[in-house]
């Protein structure tokens, strides 16, 4: 395999902390439910194939991501295991998921009603979404529920394999709407599992790592898997060490001193105020640098030094301690000697959560994928091609 990149940007994607945290929450819910790997949008900017692979190699039990076109390539990729697209697909493409034995969800009857129509040959497997109180998709009343297994029963094209539901709130200290929720999640799963065996299944890394006693058949690890807390406020009650996959390093491509009072980037918003050294890295807003993060920080020698003047599309500016040679690593998101840059600390900058910064990095930035502290494979979409050719 080509393992090429010509611009020193890339992420580094620590497989080790995807399997520990995949074995913590396995061991965390008990034997006899199930882990379902969440690796939709890339596996949340990390590197789908590669994530997986190791996810299921920790004991991971299903896959899932959001649309059908991931979960086609996940087939693509060689993955045999079961896998659940959790958003809407068409109903007129449910021949292409029967085929490819993908699990599609059915957020209505209507829906049903019309992927029935629409499988040719063979089974169409579908999990139920039910709407308890996110708003987002699924059946609502026990009335629908009835309607739809009726409809299903003896349909040799439908299978109704699983029945679930997703909280708004499973993240937050405050219980009160997360057990509103789960009562109705209760009253509707109770009356799927009157029509046969089903996989019932309600929770995200929230929930898992919260109330794994309420989580039924299985949970849907995404976040966690990651090494990322659901949100701040869980923090201190995480039930096992997580471990953050996710870095982002670069290199010194130019370096210089600038004098008193010379500017730096677009618009020439930055003076210095005195003599100063300035590093120029390799990455930039279609990096999903994004301009916002200007004056924020990024690691040099373990030290911290600040981003100045505006970010690039390409490129960016920092200021350094002292001289530095060119190709000297840069990281901005990550450990580097005795500094550390967490994932959280970039969303806090951002006025987001964790899960949009590793989404926003874009696939212009090579993925290095470590096993024991070495690269075992790369990715980088943009030169791929080029192995085939
Ligand atoms: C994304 C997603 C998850 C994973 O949630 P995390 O908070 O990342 O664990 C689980 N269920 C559904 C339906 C999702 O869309």
């Amino acid at each position: 395999m080509e393992m090429a990149f010509y611009r020193d940007t890339w992420a580094e994607i620590d497989l080790d902390a995807v399997m520990s945290n995949v074995r913590n929450m396995k061991a965390h819910i008990g034997e006899g439910r199930k882990l379902i790997a969440v690796v939709k949008a890339n596996a949340y900017g990390h590197g789908d194939a590669e994530v997986a692979k190791a996810a299921l190699e920790a004991g991971a039990d299903m896959l899932a991501v959001a649309f059908l076109d991931e979960a086609i390539a996940l087939r693509d990729a060689g993955f045999q295991t079961e896998i659940l697209v959790m958003g809407a697909s068409r109903p007129t493409d449910v021949q292409l998921a029967a085929d490819m034995n993908i699990i599609l969800t059915a957020p209505s009857f209507e829906w049903l009603e019309e992927a029935g129509r629409n499988v040719q040959t063979g089974t169409l497997a579908v999990h139920l979404k039910l709407d308890t109180g996110m708003g987002r998709l699924g059946i609502r009343t026990e009335e629908e529920l009835h309607k739809v297994f009726s409809f299903s029963e003896g349909k040799q094209c439908l299978n109704i394999e699983g029945v679930f539901t997703h909280f708004a709130t499973a993240d937050e200290l405050d219980t009160a709407y997360f057990d509103e929720q789960y009562k109705a999640f209760e009253t509707l799963a109770k009356t799927a599992a009157s029509y046969g065996d089903v996989m019932i299944h309600c929770g995200n890394s929230a929930t898992g790592l919260r109330f794994p006693d309420k989580l039924v058949h299985a949970v849907r690890l995404g976040i966690s898997m990651y090494g990322l807390s659901p949100s701040s406020e869980m923090k201190p009650l995480l039930p096992f060490q997580l471990k953050e996959a996710f870095s982002l390093h670069s290199k010194l491509v130019h370096v210089k001193k600038i004098n008193k009072g010379d500017k730096i980037s677009y618009g020439a918003t930055y003076t210095a105020e005195e003599d100063e050294w300035i590093g120029t890295i390799p990455i930039g807003y279609a990096d999903g640098w994004v301009r916002r993060l200007r004056d924020s920080d990024v690691l040099v020698d373990g030290e911290r030094v600040p981003i100045v003047g505006r970010i690039c599309m390409d490129q960016c500016m920092i200021k350094l301690p002292s001289q530095k040679e060119i190709g000297t690593k840069i990281t901005l998101i990550g450990s580097q000697k005795h500094g550390k840059i967490p994932v959280d600390e970039v969303a806090e900058k951002l006025g987001t959560i964790n899960y949009e910064v590793t989404c926003t990095i874009t696939s212009r930035v090579p993925r290095m994928f470590l096993r024991n502290k070495s690269i075992i494979e790369m990715r980088n979409t943009l030169l791929d091609g080029r192995k085939k050719g």
